[in-house]
C-alpha cells in the first residue's frame, strides 16, 4: 500500500518539505494513530515539540575574526522522564531536522522502556573546517547557551554525527563550571575517566548487530557468508561492520561522505577502520574497488545498513536494492514511500527506533552509574544491553504479528502507548 508523505503539519514555525525528516516523522505518527484506541485523544502531543531553543553561537576564530553559528536544542516530549538525545555538528542541521531527531528519541526511549523523554541538539557547522581550539570554543559556547535547558535531571545530551567523547568532556566541563560543581551526569558518551561507561562507544553498532541477528533468524537468513552493504563508516557503521564480520558475514560495500568502495570477497574491516582514522573516509582504500556513489545502493547484498544520515533510502533505491533485511543504524534513513515499497517486496526493515537504540541504552547505564558513582564491568554492560534490547525487540515483533503491521508501526505503537499513557496520567498543568 503506497501512502504519500504529506501528513499535516500543525506548526507555523516550520514549513516541512515532502520527504523532510519532520514530514517523515509526521507520516509515521499518522500511521500509528489508528492503533492507539482512546489514547489517540492525546495524539497531537506527538505532533509538536514541547520546547525548542534556538541559540546564536558566536566564536572567535584563530585568525581573530568572529563567526556566528546556529545552534538548537529541542525537547520533543518529557512525559516519561528527562530529555535524552545526541548533539549533531553538521552543515545541514536545521531546526526542523533537530525536531524530527528529538521526536524519534521520544519514540526510541519509550520503545525500549528507558525512563527518558526525547530531545536532540545540533549546530549548523562543518566541524572539519575548524581547528581543535575553534571546535572547543564552539562546543563550550553552545553548551553555555543551551545550559538553561539541560542538566542531569532536565535533559542529557550525548554524541551524534561528528561529535564524540572529547566533545562530551568539553560539554560536561562547561556545564560544571557554570554551576560551580562537577556534574558528570549532564552528558553521556564521556571519556571513561570522566564518568563515561565501558561499552558506550560501540553500543549503537552492537545494538544494530543484536537486533539484526534476531531479525535474520526470523527470516531464516544465516549470517555466515551473508553480504552486508553499509552506508556510513563512523561510530555506528564501523562497529556494525566489525561485529557482522566477526560472525562470518562479508561486508562487501561501504559508502561514506568521501566515496564508495566494493569487494565481493568482503572488506578487511580492521584495515578499513585504520584507513578511515588516517584519511578521514573510505575513499582511497586500496584493498577494494572504488564504485560510483549511486551504485552502492545496487550492490548485491542480503543486509543493507544505512548508518549515515536521514532520507537516504528513497523509493527508487527501495525498488532496486537486493537486500532481504534493512537495519536502520541511522535515524530516519528510510522515506515513508520507500518503507511501503520494501514492505511490499518482502524486505524486513528493523526501524531506527529499536535498531540503533543500543547507544541510548548504554547512555542510560552511564547516567545510572554516574548517579551512584558505582561502575559496572564491560561484560555486565554488554549482557544488560543484549537483555534489554532483545526483550524490547521481541515485544515489537509480537505487536507486529498481532496487529499485522510493519515493525516500524509496531515500535511506534509500543512507544506511543507508553508516552501517551504517561501524558494522560500526568494530566494537563495548570
Ligand atoms: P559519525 O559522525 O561517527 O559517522 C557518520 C558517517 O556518515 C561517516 O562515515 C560519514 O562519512 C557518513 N556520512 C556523512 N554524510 C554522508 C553523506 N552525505 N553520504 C554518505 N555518508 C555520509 O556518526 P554516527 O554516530 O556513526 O551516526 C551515524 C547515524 O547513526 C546518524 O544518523 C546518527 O543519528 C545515528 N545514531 C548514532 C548514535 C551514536 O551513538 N553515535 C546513536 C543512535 C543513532
Amino acid at each position: 500500500m503506497l501512502q504519500s508523505n504529506t501528513a499535516k503539519n500543525p506548526l507555523s514555525y516550520v514549513d516541512p518539505q515532502p520527504d523532510s525528516p519532520w514530514q517523515t516523522y509526521l507520516s509515521q505518527v499518522d500511521r500509528v494513530v489508528p492503533y492507539l484506541g482512546p489514547l489517540a485523544h492525546w495524539a497531537d502531543t506527538l505532533r509538536r515539540p514541547k520546547r525548542a531553543l534556538i541559540v546564536d553561537v558566536p566564536i572567535e576564530m584563530d585568525d581573530g575574526s568572529v563567526r556566528h553559528f546556529e545552534g538548537f536544542r529541542v525537547q520533543h516530549n518529557l512525559s516519561r522522564g528527562p530529555g535524552k538525545g545526541g548533539v549533531r555538528f553538521h552543515p545541514m542541521v536545521t531546526l526542523e531536522e533537530v525536531m524530527a531527531l528529538s521526536a524519534w528519541m521520544t519514540v526510541k526511549n519509550a520503545a525500549v522502556g528507558l525512563p527518558f523523554g526525547g530531545a536532540k541538539g545540533g549546530v549548523r557547522v562543518e566541524p572539519r573546517e575548524l581547528s581543535r581550539k575553534e571546535l572547543e570554543r564552539l562546543t563550550r559556547r553552545y553548551t553555555s547557551e543551551i545550559g538553561i535547558v539541560i542538566g542531569p535531571q532536565q535533559d542529557i545530551p550525548a554524541p551524534d554525527v561528528n561529535t564524540n567523547p572529547q566533545i562530551m568532556a568539553w560539554m560536561m566541563d562547561t556545564y560544571s563550571m557554570n554551576i560551580g560543581g562537577t556534574a558528570t551526569g549532564v552528558v553521556t558518551g564521556k571519556p571513561i575517566p570522566l564518568g563515561g561507561s565501558l561499552g558506550r562507544v560501540k553500543a549503537t553498532g552492537r545494538g544494530v548487530f543484536v537486533t539484526g541477528r534476531e531479525a535474520a533468524r526470523r527470516i531464516g537468513l544465516p549470517l555466515q557468508g551473508a553480504r552486508v552493504a553499509i552506508q556510513g563508516f563512523g561510530n555506528v557503521g564501523s562497529t556494525a561492520a566489525e561485529l557482522f564480520a566477526a560472525v562470518g558475514a562479508r561486508v562487501v560495500a561501504v559508502q561514506d561522505h568521501t566515496g564508495a568502495i566494493y569487494k565481493e570477497a568482503g572488506l578487511a574491516v580492521g584495515a578499513l577502520q585504520t584507513h578511515v582514522a588516517v584519511h578521514g573516509g573510505v575513499a582511497g582504500f586500496e584493498a577494494a574497488q572504488p564504485i560510483a556513489v549511486d551504485s552502492f545502493w545496487e550492490v548485491p547484498c542480503e543486509i543493507l545498513i544505512p548508518a549515515a544520515l536521514e532520507g537516504q533510502l528513497t523509493e527508487a533505491r527501495a525498488r532496486t536494492t537486493t537486500a532481504r533485511l534493512v537495519l536502520e543504524g541511522a535515524n530516519g534513513p528510510t522515506l515513508p514511500g520507500a518503507d511501503d515499497i520494501l514492505n511490499d517486496r518482502g524486505v524486513l526493515v528493523v526501524p531506527d527506533v529499536i535498531c540503533n537504540a543500543g547507544g541510548v541504552t548504554v547512555s542510560y547505564f552511564e547516567w545510572v552509574q554516574d548517579f551512584s558513582s558505582f561502575f559496572w564491568s564491560e561484560d555486565e554492560i554488554n549482557a544488560r544491553l543484549e537483555t534489554i534490547l532483545g526483550n524490547a525487540f521481541a515485544q515489537i515483533l509480537d505487536t507486529a504479528d498481532r496487529l499485522k503491521i510493519s515493525l516500524r508501526t509496531a515500535a511506534f505503537v509500543v512507544a506511543c502507548e507508553r508516552v501517551l499513557q504517561a501524558r494522560a496520567e500526568r494530566g494537563l498543568y495548570p
